[in-house]
């Protein structure tokens, strides 16, 4: 439809401001409802929690205690007598800005968008930007802490150059090439559940190998790898079947046999440059987004992406620190 078909266009152009950004707000809500099913965060939490257990002692046993200003339901909790709302302890709590904003955020965050332009889209400033990234990455920093792989399992190590990825002002290169990459140790099982974990700088010895994958992996599982000699204490601890392939980027025997582990690797690389600049005690927090954006992915015919991590967002109960960038 042309813009000079559009019945509506000569209306639009007539209106003040004010009423511009209402009808904008009027538009996007309802967008916000066709593609999530909720246009609050009153209907996103009460949809997912159904019962509200008190943020301080964790009694549900609660009164409703009216709405506060923005709508929102308020209990008082029986047994501590704290006084709470729908929001209270979640990700949106304190936000200014509606929920239909927080889905187009969340949107660009699945798809990885630079926060600037994140920000540029949602019309919000830099600042909460950065400030809304971390909360949804905090609700995420604990997920890989359950993760357990199974049956048969690929591991393999993939490296960074300091320099390049993150943003040290007091940076200086440590002797040593090797010394100057972070390693992260990445693991996926046949199942296509990865996990990724920083392990060190430098190439890993066997301790360090053992550390970062031994209690995610289950007793017996065939460990496949690339005969790298620091696998073995590995292997060992989690009475292991060894299949391993020398590497060799030639050899179609080696290629396939890695291929789970090594596309793995490729996209998780891919993904971190598009974060130049960051610091390095965040890394892990972008790993275990990644991780956990693999696996939304992995059970997208259950749940849509976004509708997926609102829900995650909508459970979670983490506090946020707002010192990170
Ligand atoms: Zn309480």
């Amino acid at each position: 439809m042309g813009i000079c078909n559009n019945p509506f266009t000569d209306d639009v152009n007539a209106l003040s401001d004010e009423d511009f950004v209402l009808l904008k707000y009027a538009v996007a809500t309802r967008r916000c409802y066709e593609k999530t099913g909720f246009s609050t965060y009153t209907e996103l939490v009460e949809n997912y929690r159904l019962i509200r257990p008190c943020p301080r002692c964790g009694s549900d046993e609660y009164i409703k205690n009216g709405k506060t200003p923005a709508g929102h339901q308020r209990y008082i909790c029986k047994k501590c007598d704290l006084e709470y709302s729908t929001l209270t302890g979640t990700i949106f709590e304190h936000s200014k800005k509606d929920l239909c904003d927080w889905v187009n955020f969340v949107t660009m965050m699945c798809h990885n968008v630079q926060v600037e332009a994140a920000a540029d889209m949602c019309e919000i400033s830099h600042k909460t930007a950065f400030e809304w990234r971390h909360r949804v990455l905090a609700t995420v920093s604990d997920y890989q802490k359950r993760t357990m792989l199974k049956k048969r399992v690929w591991i393999d190590e993939t490296y960074l150059e300091d320099s390049a990825l993150l943003s040290q002002p007091d940076w200086q290169p440590k002797r040593g090439l090797s010394k100057n990459k972070i390693c992260i140790a990445v693991a996926i099982d046949v199942f296509k559940n990865p996990y990724a974990v920083i392990c060190g700088h430098g190439k890993p010895s066997s301790k360090r190998i053992k550390d970062a994958l031994q209690n995610h992996i289950e007793e017996g599982s065939v460990i496949v790898h690339d005969k790298e000699r620091a696998h073995n204490a590995l292997i060992k601890a989690i009475a292991g079947v060894d299949e391993s392939y020398k590497a060799d980027t030639k050899d179609a025997n080696y290629l396939e046999g890695m291929q789970m582990v090594n596309n793995l690797c490729s996209w998780l690389k891919y993904y971190l440059r598009r974060f130049p600049g960051m610091k390095q005690e965040n890394l892990q927090h972008y790993l275990d987004w990644f991780v956990y954006l693999f696996r939304v992915t992995k059970d997208k015919e259950k749940w849509t992406k976004v509708e997926r991590v609102l829900r995650h967002l909508a459970l979670s109960e983490t506090t946020f620190r707002s010192s990170w960038t």
